[in-house]
């Protein structure tokens, strides 16, 4: 009966049915699967001098004074409550009936809060009996996400309601007993009751945690299940793992590898040559030097007759990458063909590249989305490599890779992210880490200032400058705004170049610039032709001037650490010794304990760990709230035990030996949890 509609049951009528709809709710089952976005806890009444009045209130109080009904259709009852020590007014709105149910004299409990027009006035509180309220203290009440025409009671209602037309087979346990009691989980129908109206915090805390460990269970059963069918698979594309080739690079390169690149390269290159599809995240801080890392395996694609595609998430990392591959690549014997594919160019250059690529011309191909589009057809492509992964959606890594067969996937990412979102977002994937930067680099100098000290800033970068080096600032603001006061790359340019205009060259760069012009101007900062060069947050990512030895970033509590890290990342790309530079230009706690963080450590892991606990769930990749990550009602960032439990149980499974039965039972239900999520994620 689950699977019936909700129409089904007992005075839902055509009306309902509606509203449910909008919010996805069709049968039974999904009404269940309605889980509480929170809870209000029903906590023991307080007097009324006790209460804090920004919050909901609960107070034991007695009707002083008899109900009167106001308002043109006297529908609005108000009266008098008191606890013997204060009194205080109290208003419900449409609620006639009250005059008949609620007696002067009699005590009841009241939850509700003070209207914002009048501190003394209780607005529209749920009212209880005493005795009925009794039995709730402790106990949670579920709050849902709702639409117009059912408010939470009714909802409420509703769930209760849908339990009458289910039994226990309808959510038959399909995890082997011995899964079970290892890690304590209770069974599921009793976790779906107690999801809804939990009677204490410690049931509650149960019912989540099977809830949580089946989605978790699922996703990471499914996932291995998409792992071991990809190891089955054996690929044709196979990829040379010829030493001399990479020699031939390295000869031309104006340093050695770094021990870490190399095992990296090994790694990868045995992966891609096994007759397997290779599916791999190189993960490695800012400037640990991924690039290269890439190109050698792209230039051993192209020697085994394959195309590589490096995409990338913006034009100016783009054409740093084609330009910097392009002067190794051009320094060999036999260099291959290389070319550029962006959003800027024209649409004839479009055409001109997608014929070139289509006819095995151009043997690898840097881009960024413009890569995406179906009229990019390669004649035979190898490999694929996604720089920056993390400013990319899941979804997009399968896109590129769908344009040829048994592709190898390679993505590059800096964004250090904990452990359990590595694996949620990259699970199949096998990773391999940089777990060095090069030698000689020093760690950059930080330091955390307030406005007054701009000036002496403005030394140190001019001192860099003498040196030969050169400086980046940057701004939150392209230009100014009336509503936020933050500063902005236009006017600071002007005041920058007046300011040093004797010494040096300033230039501004942002966003909204043509594209040509800001190729320009990046090719010139990477010739030397401009000294400071006063910018948006369009360098975050990848760029690499390795003359660049001072960053300074104003307004710097206005940024994520993510991207305050990647930010710095510009800097400590040679030998020389590098300098970071934060403005802080707000008193709260908030800024302080960020910036404190950035300006005592260099380690992205760690920033990254501390930005999780800053700034919360959610908020900190942009994924959880744009749905791409669907997990009902597992908490990706905190549920980090349950995650681990369904972790183990489905290496247990893997190893174990489950009856077939019981196997073919997990294996139905996987499947249908697979055809319901995996394409969505198309992972
Ligand atoms: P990221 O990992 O941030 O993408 P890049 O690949 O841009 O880093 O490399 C950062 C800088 O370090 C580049 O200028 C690159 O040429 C240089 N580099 C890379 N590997 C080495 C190495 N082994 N020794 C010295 N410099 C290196
Ligand atoms: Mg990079």
């Amino acid at each position: 009966m689950i699977d019936i509609s909700v129409k089904n049951m007992k005075g839902v009528g055509a009306k309902t049915a509606e509203y449910l709809d909008k919010l996805g709710i069709g049968t039974i089952r999904q009404l269940l699967k309605h889980y509480p976005i929170r809870y209000l806890e029903y906590k023991p009444p307080t007097k009324i001098a006790e209460v804090n009045r920004d919050e909901e209130i609960v107070i034991k109080a007695t009707i002083s004074k008899n109900i009167s009904l106001t308002g043109s259709n006297k529908k609005i009852a108000t009266t008098k409550l008191t606890d013997y020590i204060d009194v205080i007014d109290v208003i419900w709105y449409n609620s006639p009936y009250l005059r008949a149910t609620l007696k002067q004299g009699e005590s009841y409990v009241f939850v509700g809060r003070f209207s914002k027009r009048s501190k003394n006035t209780l607005e529209h509180p749920i009212v209880y009996t005493i005795e009925e309220y009794e039995k709730k203290i402790g106990g949670f009440k579920p709050v849902y996400a709702l639409t117009a025409g059912i408010n939470n009671n009714a909802m409420e209602k509703l769930i209760k309601l849908s339990f009458d037309y289910i039994d226990d087979k309808d959510f038959e346990e399909y995890l082997p007993q011995s899964i079970l009691e290892k890690f304590l989980l209770e069974s599921r129908i009793l976790a779906i009751r107690n999801i809804h109206s939990p009677k204490n915090k410690s049931k509650l805390f149960e019912a989540k945690k099977r809830l949580a460990f089946d989605d978790f269970f699922r996703f990471l059963y499914g996932m291995n299940l998409l792992k071991n069918k990809r190891l089955r698979i054996k690929s044709k594309n196979i990829i040379s793992n010829e030493v001399r080739y990479v020699e031939e690079i390295k000869a031309v390169l104006p340093f050695n590898l770094t021990k870490s690149q190399e095992n990296v390269i090994e790694e990868i290159l045995n992966d891609m040559s096994s007759g397997i599809v290779t599916n791999r995240l190189v993960q490695g801080d800012v400037g640990s030097g991924k690039t290269i890392v890439a190109l050698i395996c792209l230039y051993l694609a192209v020697k085994s007759g394959f195309q590589g595609v490096v995409m990338v998430p913006t034009e100016v990392l783009a054409k740093q990458h084609f330009k910097s591959m392009s002067e190794i690549l051009n320094k060999l014997e036999n260099p291959p063909q290389i070319g550029i594919l962006t959003g800027s160019m024209t649409k004839k250059e479009h055409l001109i590249v997608y014929e070139k690529i289509e006819k095995g011309e151009i043997d690898i191909v840097i881009g960024t989305h413009a890569l995406l589009v179906e009229n990019v057809k390669f004649k035979k492509l190898g490999l694929v490599v996604t720089d920056e992964q993390h400013r990319f959606g899941v979804r997009q890594r399968s896109t590129l890779s769908d344009k040829g067969e048994d592709v190898h996937v390679l993505v590059m990412s800096a964004t250090p992210i904990p452990r359990t979102l590595a694996i949620i977002l990259y699970g199949d994937l096998d990773i391999s880490t940089i777990e060095t930067k090069p030698v000689g680099r020093l760690p950059i100098k930080n330091a955390v200032i307030t406005e007054e000290d701009r000036e002496k800033a403005y030394k140190h970068i001019l001192l860099e400058i003498k040196k030969g080096h050169q400086s980046y600032i940057i701004c939150p603001m392209v230009e100014e705004s009336e509503n936020i006061e933050a500063e902005n790359v236009l006017d600071y340019g002007k005041k920058i170049a007046d300011k040093f205009s004797q010494n040096c060259k300033v230039e501004v760069l942002h966003g909204r610039m043509h594209q040509k012009e800001k190729d320009d101007i990046m090719s010139r900062y990477l010739n030397k032709e401009i000294d400071i060069l006063v910018s948006t947050t369009v360098i975050e990512v990848g760029v690499d001037v390795p003359n660049a030895t001072v960053i300074m970033i104003e307004n710097a509590e206005r940024f994520g650490l993510a991207t305050l890290h990647q930010l710095r990342g510009r800097v400590g790309r040679s030998e020389l010794q590098s300098y970071a530079i934060f403005v802080r230009t707000s008193n709260s706690n908030i800024a302080k304990k960020r910036l404190e963080i950035i300006g005592n450590s260099n380690d992205g892991f760690y920033i990254a760990s501390r930005d999780l606990v800053l700034r919360g769930p959610g908020e900190l990749f942009g994924l959880a709230q744009s749905g791409e990550l669907d997990f009902g009602i597992a908490d990706i960032y905190n549920d980090n035990d349950i995650f681990d439990m369904a972790k183990k149980a489905v290496d247990m499974i893997q190893c174990g030996d489950m009856g077939d039965e019981e196997m073919e039972k997990l294996e139905i239900k996987i499947n249908n949890y697979m055809d319901l999520h995996y394409k969505k994620l198309a992972l």
